[in-house]
């Protein structure tokens, strides 16, 4: 009963100082549940005693779990530049905040300023997009696995798309081909095998109720030895002679020329559209270098008819998603390094080497500079690796426990032949100062 008469009262409670700066109902909720648990703990002989104190941390606890941001930034010293899970494509700081004014004022999202009347979202980005692909027309939807999606709703519903048995992809977050397209109401028509799919696959699949022959990117796998694929210009010259429609999937479509001979297999957006291929689609926020969108290009026709389905209301974008692309299309028509991802994948190995020197300087500890290699990542080039430098940590500790700590103080490495490293690759410029202090932080620890 002495335990009982110790309980707070809760009105005086909440005043404390450490709840000052949270909304009082928030902590009058979280407060009247921890004493509500100290009574029945008490009543069922629980506990002998208790302490202030851990109540107010029991309380804070959950308070914060609330209102501490979960979103939190980190270094990327993983090497892989886009990284599906540390938020792929960065936005520059130029960019963002060029943007602002759209985000924070009202605009002509939707508003023909001429006509003074209702306008399409859509032409705010389809001039740069046109320009830089030399497609006929764009549009642009919330991700490319809703281009996708929209595509072959519009174009196949009830009707067969073939597509080869070695482009059934999937991909991370459970995007499988075969799936999508029983969503999207379109037929999928297998064709060729695992390894070797023919031109004539194609032709012989072909019927009346044919609609399109689509192609994958194959974003996180390659095919080796024994094999046969048929090439896009091959696939649309024969969707032309038939009368159906070709369609390709690009996944993460870039606009450059890539480094390290990767263009060899990875064409650019332009040149993919020079094969004839009727539409293609592409994410905004891989190799684009822009923000999460799905870019679909083409022919002016198709595009309109994608416009005309009811369903591009469910996966349409938000004017920061408009107002960001635009402005990075535009940056980059500048100059492609205007784009991180692009800046940290045109990046030379000198460059990587200075920065990995001024680093290692910043740091307390013996570490070590190495080549080593490393991906672009986001399904952009499969099994291909590109040149990288990184920081070898010497030390007492394992490679997974100096992992386990850079971690938890938001410094991301990978563990390469059993030895702890950061890679430069993915490392911006502006970060190493901070990245310094916070690593002799980790050390000293
Ligand atoms: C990444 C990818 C997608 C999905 O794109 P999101 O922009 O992530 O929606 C679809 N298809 C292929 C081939 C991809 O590589």
């Amino acid at each position: 009963m002495e335990l009982f008469r110790k309980i707070p009262k809760i009105d005086k409670f909440i005043e404390k100082e450490e709840f000052k700066k949270y909304p009082l109902d928030v902590v009058t909720k979280f407060t009247q549940e921890a004493i509500e648990n100290l009574r029945n703990d008490i009543k069922n002989g629980d506990i002998k005693n208790f302490q202030e104190e851990k109540l107010v941390e029991s309380v804070l606890e959950k308070i914060k779990i609330l209102f501490d941001p979960s979103l939190k930034t980190l270094f990327n010293g993983s090497g892989v530049i886009i990284h599906t899970n540390l938020g792929r494509s960065l936005i520059s700081e130029e960019i963002y905040d060029a943007v602002k004014p759209i985000a924070t004022s009202y605009n002509n999202l939707e508003y023909d300023l001429e006509k003074g009347e209702r306008g399409e979202r859509y032409v705010h980005v389809s001039n740069l997009i046109r320009f830089l692909t030399g497609s006929e027309d764009a549009l642009v939807v919330n991700n490319n696995a809703s281009a996708v999606f929209l595509i072959l709703n519009t174009f196949a519903k009830e009707k067969e798309v073939v597509v080869s048995r070695g482009e059934l992809v999937e991909i991370g977050g459970s995007f499988r081909i075969p799936d999508v397209m029983s969503e999207s109401g379109g037929i999928l028509k297998e064709v060729g095998t695992t390894n070797k799919t023919h031109l004539r696959d194609y032709e012989n699949s072909t019927n009346e109720n044919t609609k399109m022959y689509m192609k994958v990117h194959k974003s996180n796998y390659s095919i080796e030895g024994f094999t046969k694929e048929v090439d896009l210009k091959e696939m649309a010259t024969l969707a032309k002679e038939k009368g159906i429609l070709s369609y390709y999937d690009m996944g993460g479509g870039h606009l450059i020329d890539l480094p390290y001979s990767l263009s060899n297999k990875e064409p650019n957006v332009k040149k993919v559209l020079e094969t004839g291929v009727d539409l293609l689609s592409f994410s905004g926020d891989k190799l684009l270098g822009a923000t999460q969108a799905g870019i679909i290009v083409g022919k002016k026709e198709l595009i309109d008819r994608l416009k005309k389905n009811h369903l591009l209301r469910m996966v349409r974008v938000d004017k920061i998603t408009l107002a960001l692309l635009e402005e990075s299309l535009r940056q980059f028509a500048q100059s492609p390094t205007n784009l991180v991802a692009l800046d940290l994948l045109l990046r030379d190995e000198k460059k990587l080497e200075d920065m990995a020197t001024i680093l290692k300087r910043k740091i307390n500890t013996p570490t070590k500079i190495i080549k080593s290699k490393t991906v672009i990542g986001g399904g952009t080039t499969p099994n291909r690796t590109i040149p990288t430098i990184c920081l070898e940590f010497e030390s007492d500790k394992k490679p997974n426990e100096l992992e386990k700590v850079f971690r938890k103080n938001m410094v991301i490495g990978r563990i390469e032949d059993n030895k702890f490293l950061l890679d430069l690759r993915s490392i911006l410029e502006k970060e190493l100062d901070t990245l310094g202090q916070v690593i002799n932080g980790v050390l000293d620890e």
